[in-house]
């Protein structure tokens, strides 16, 4: 397997123009801004903050779904963020992607076997039995028995068994990558780690990159090993995920982690400590550090002014803070 990273992200930005009358440009929305991250092969990965901090605009972008307003993604040593046509078609097939609502991904039309073959058909896999043979193959490895389930329409299974069928989708192209956007958030609790933990060990047993984008850091340790936080269109923090969740540098980190309901009554006053107010505008985000309206340890005349870059304070753990100069 090669050494090279499988994805790399330079200074990425997707902004969203805001127009008035639908033609007078009054600003622009900026979701993502200035994002730079490489993923290895076969590793797992999780991009956690808070909601609309720009990770679901993130994996929209390295979807290809939304066109990068400025910087580079180099998948496998292309830069993909001008594909179009059969090209972007060739590249979609290799990053496989798993929605955060089962229902509204499956078509309510269409049957599991059509489900799964129609991703094959356009991508020219034109032999009915090829088909056949990868559709039931990629039913036994998220754990559907395929009789059970290949003439049913989405609305005849449980919600577990309908995020096996996106998964299965997302599968059965062979993905090198798979984006899973809090592929449980909408799950009963009693399937959210089974969907999980199969989601983990397709990836090792397929030596898949995983990419989780969650707001539970409460989980994320079982299932991913590097963890990016992000705040306002940014990357804040990432390091291994034992190595960040037992040494959060970030002020923002540190206050995610206590806002996770804790039953320790000694936690208790840690609740306390989460810093108040809402995530700034994408529009106008505020000047320097993009936390600091929020920092309990903001310096004066430096973090409101001054943007942190990322600091290296401990060995491969990363942090966009004045703090750890
Ligand atoms: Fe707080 Fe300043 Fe660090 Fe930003 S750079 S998180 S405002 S201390």
């Amino acid at each position: 397997m090669s050494d090279a990273p499988l994805l790399e992200v330079r200074d990425l930005r997707t902004w969203f123009e805001l127009r008035q009358w639908g033609f007078l440009r009054v600003g622009s929305v900026r979701a993502v801004d200035g994002v730079s991250f490489e993923l290895a092969r076969g590793e797992a990965v999780a991009f956690v903050g808070e909601s609309g901090c720009g990770k679901s605009s993130l994996a929209r972008t390295l979807l290809g779904l939304h066109r990068p307003s400025g910087g580079e993604v180099v998948f496998e040593g292309q830069d993909v963020a001008g594909l179009a046509g059969a090209a972007l078609k060739r590249y979609r097939a290799r990053v496989g992607y798993v929605q955060q609502d089962p229902y509204g991904a499956l078509p309510p039309f269409m049957n599991v076997r059509r489900l799964l073959a129609e991703p094959l058909i356009v991508h020219g896999v034109m032999d009915r039995a090829e088909r056949e043979r990868r559709i039931r193959a990629v039913l036994e490895e998220v754990r559907l028995a395929p009789e059970e389930v290949l003439h049913k329409f989405p609305h005849m299974l449980s919600g577990g068994q309908q995020q096996r069928v996106v998964i299965a989708r997302a599968l059965i192209l062979a993905p090198h990558l798979i984006i899973a956007d809090e592929p449980v958030s909408m799950l009963d609790a009693s399937v959210r780690v089974e969907i999980l933990s199969l989601l983990r060990q397709i990836q090792r047993e397929r030596e898949l990159t995983l990419a989780f984008i969650t707001h539970d850091l409460a989980t994320v340790r079982h299932f991913a090993e590097r963890l990016f936080v992000m705040y306002a269109g940014r990357i804040v923090e990432q390091a291994p995920v034992d190595e960040l969740l037992d040494h959060p540098l970030h002020p923002y980190t540190q206050a995610l982690l206590a806002a996770i309901a804790d039953p320790d009554a000694d936690n208790a006053s840690r609740q306390r400590e989460i810093p108040p107010g809402e995530p700034p505008s994408l529009v106008k985000p505020p000047a320097g550090c993009r936390f600091h309206p929020r920092c309990p340890h903001a310096i004066a005349g430096h973090c409101d002014r001054d943007e942190p870059p990322m600091l290296a304070p401990r060995p491969g753990h990363g942090v966009a803070c004045w703090l750890h100069e």
